[in-house]
């Protein structure tokens, strides 16, 4: 019955083309189902009366029963108002009303039982309550309380008569039509095992509740339903391109023992250890492996990706890892020569800055198949550079990378298509991970190795500026390094934000005779790089720059990070900054400095921030302040557009949906079983939309 929810919602009694047009505009309703599915945001709690006694300001809308008496006009002009006064057994309660004062004495009587329905607010020493609802008390109201929807509307709608109550009235009408023609979408083995409501039911519930055990069945129902086909599309992706891209089969270990056994330095966490594992997994299957690696900074990913690269060169082919940046491919290329020039193997450095010779030798050694390992930039994505055989590319920092140049990557190898592992350091709370990166598969590493110090971190106000330059001191004095990093790239008057030459001219002041260094994003990348270096060796004390260190740079001599104007920055990119110290022995700093005026929610970021280091925990919170559509950016808003699941809270739903997805395409994949009916339908539905969605990987 599709084709009756697609009628236009100017065709529902009372609507017409005016409103019609208001709601198509303003809440983006074109259809009886696009009205069906505005859900309402909160409910108003009908169901009991307050005691009059019992009110305090603390409480939000409340209703209470009473007769009325006392009422009184006061002032004139402007400062007109109405009062009257409303009793119970337990006590007594001011109503008040600025506008609408003739209306208001019309209708009401003293005398008469009403039923108000308002917010109680504390006015000197008296409660009152500003325009209430009122209507007068029947005996219905005692039998059967309600929760009284509430949606969202607008001020535009709000003029032209459609508030809340009205939209309201508009879904009742639509429901009882509607109601017995709504198809159930969840097969009915589902609902019965997992104990969900009807789709009937449910779109009854959320509209109008019988009580709230009734609304909480509706929302589960409905929220689990949008979860559970937002995961088995996604899956059917992966399904199909796992399908469609086969790969090698890698399961070459004897590289892997001479290095585990002879060369690695340390043990490896148990985070490592597991991930290793399921990346083996994936390499071994014969189907490309597409693994998104998170773990924070420090865990441990390139050892990871190393170990990886050796079943690949085992099995005889080669491997590559590209950096955003060359200064971290150049740190990649020195880090791993340490293992290569052990095991005998080759690497290659290919930037932009290589010049033409050795660019050359290293294309020729690609392709003759001697050179095993190619660290670089983008640079690598290059036509001219060509592999003998591809067996894995290693991406790092992975949001520095759009999907096209990843497929670039599939393209280097005309046999096979090479397994992917793109490795980030940028936490994204599992719920969300699923979702975004719902067709590719994830692992996460979860353990710092042993003997880390966290890296202490403190809140400090402007004011104490210098002790601050006290400490970076005393710090230098030791022989270490501070990075100090500013919040801005565009000059704008309008913010108060501290200029970043003038932090570098106060440094300078602050410490004549010291060597520093600024970086920012408008330098050109040659003379950032320089700069760069010239802290690497430690030529420089202190680096001033903006949030262009924010990705990999790796001086574990540097052990304070001073954060200007800390609460501009989001938790993420806290974070991330934070991540640029305690890479050495030395027990590290990060100061976040602010001044005294910071929103509710700075606060809280700060807050965060002094409390833990871990990235997952600040990824929780931050998912929790920003909203999921906010914290990937608008690029991918569009799948996270959910009507009624919310990823920051429904985690443990999702997973349930996920689980319930996979299941049911391990059964059935094709969705051909009769008892998977509704779901073949209702993906058939959404097909059209799937293009969109095979852009997200
Ligand atoms: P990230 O995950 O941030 O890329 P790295 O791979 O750069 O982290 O590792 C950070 C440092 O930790 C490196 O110096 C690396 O050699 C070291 N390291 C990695 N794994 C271990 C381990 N299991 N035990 C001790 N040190 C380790
Ligand atoms: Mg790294």
């Amino acid at each position: 019955m599709r084709g009756y929810f697609d009628t236009k919602i100017e065709f529902l009694k009372g609507v017409g083309p005016q409103k019609s047009a208001l709601l198509n505009k303003e809440l983006g309703i074109f259809t009886f189902g696009d009205l069906l599915q505005h859900y309402p945001f909160r409910y108003e709690d009908r169901t009991q009366f307050f005691n009059i006694g019992d009110l305090t300001d603390a409480l939000s809308n409340v209703q209470i029963r009473g007769s009325l008496f006392q009422m009184e006009t006061i002032g004139a002009g402007r400062k007109k108002r109405m009062t009257a006064q409303l009793r119970d057994d337990t006590g007594q309660v001011e109503l008040v009303w600025f506008k609408g004062i003739k209306w208001v004495q019309k209708k009401l009587q003293p005398g008469v039982e009403y039923v108000i329905f308002g917010k109680p607010t504390r006015y000197g020493k008296k409660l009152n309550i500003a325009h209430p609802e009122i209507e007068v008390f029947t005996p219905a109201h005692q039998q059967s309380g309600y929760l009284q929807p509430v949606y969202h509307t607008s001020e535009v709608l709000k003029s032209k008569f459609l508030d809340s109550k009205a939209i309201s009235k508009l879904q009742k009408q639509l429901l009882i039509q509607a109601l017995p023609k709504v198809a159930e979408t969840l097969p009915d083995e589902m609902l019965y095992r997992m104990g969900l409501m009807s789709k009937m039911e449910a779109l009854q519930h959320i509209h109008f509740p019988k009580d709230q055990r009734y609304l909480q069945k509706a929302r589960w129902r409905l929220k689990f339903e949008e979860l559970f086909y937002v995961q088995l599309r996604l899956l059917k992706l992966k399904l199909a391109r796992v399908d469609k891209f086969r790969s090698k089969a890698f399961n070459e270990t004897a590289l892997i023992n001479t290095f585990y056994h002879q060369h690695l330095p340390f043990d490896l966490t148990n985070a490592q250890k597991k991930v290793i594992k399921e990346i083996y997994r994936d390499m071994r299957s014969g189907n490309q492996m597409n693994r998104l690696l998170q773990g924070d900074v420090g865990s441990g990913k390139t050892v990871v990706a190393f170990i990886c690269m050796l079943t690949i060169i085992g099995g005889g082919s080669q491997a590559a890892i590209m950096a955003p940046t060359e200064i971290l491919a150049e740190q990649h290329y020195r880090g791993l020569q340490e293992y290569t020039d052990k095991l005998g193997l080759e690497i290659g450095l290919l930037t932009g800055s290589t010049k033409k010779k050795a660019r050359r030798e290293l294309h020729e050694k690609l392709e003759n198949g001697s050179l095993d390992i190619l660290v670089g930039t983008h640079a690598l994505l290059e036509d001219p550079v060509k592999f003998k055989s591809l067996g894995l590319a290693v991406i790092d920092e992975q949001h520095r990378f759009g999907v096209a140049q990843r497929a670039k990557l599939w393209g280097k190898n005309d046999q096979f298509f090479p397994h992917v592992l793109v490795m980030t350091a940028t936490p994204i709370p599992r719920t969300l991970a699923m979702t975004l990166y719902g067709d590719l598969d994830v692992s996460v590493l979860d353990e710092l190795p042993p003997g880390r110090k966290p890296i202490e971190t403190v809140h400090r106000y402007d004011t104490n500026r210098l002790k601050v330059f006290g400490f970076i001191k005393r710090q230098i004095d030791l022989g270490r390094q501070v990075y100090i990093v500013y919040p801005l790239i565009e000059e704008s008057a309008k913010m108060d934000l501290k200029h970043l030459e003038d932090g570098y001219e106060s440094i300078q002041r602050a410490f004549p005779k010291l060597p520093i260094s600024i970086v920012h994003g408008r330098m050109k990348s040659r003379d950032k790089d320089y700069e760069m270096q010239r802290f690497v060796k430690a030529e420089t004390k202190i680096m001033v720059a903006t949030t262009v260190i924010e990705v990999g740079v790796n001086v574990p001599n540097a052990s304070v990070m001073i954060i200007e104007n800390a609460e501009r920055f989001g938790l993420a990119q806290l974070h991330q900054l934070r991540g640029r110290v305690g890479r050495g022995a030395d027990q590290s700093y990060c100061i976040l400095m602010t001044n005294f005026k910071i929103s509710k929610e700075g606060r809280t970021r700060i807050d965060t921030m002094v409390r833990t280091n871990n990235g997952f925990e600040i990824a929780d919170v931050d998912l929790r302040l920003r909203g999921p559509g906010d914290l990937m950016g608008t690029q991918q808003s569009g799948v996270l557009d959910l009507l009624i699941a919310d990823l920051s809270q429904d985690g443990k739903l999702l997973q349930v949906a996920r689980q319930e997805a996979q299941q049911l395409l391990q059964e059935d994949p094709d969705l051909t079983d009769t008892k998977n009916h509704h779901i073949r339908r209702q993906v058939a539905q959404q097909r059209q939309t799937d293009i969109n969605w095979s852009r997200i990987s």
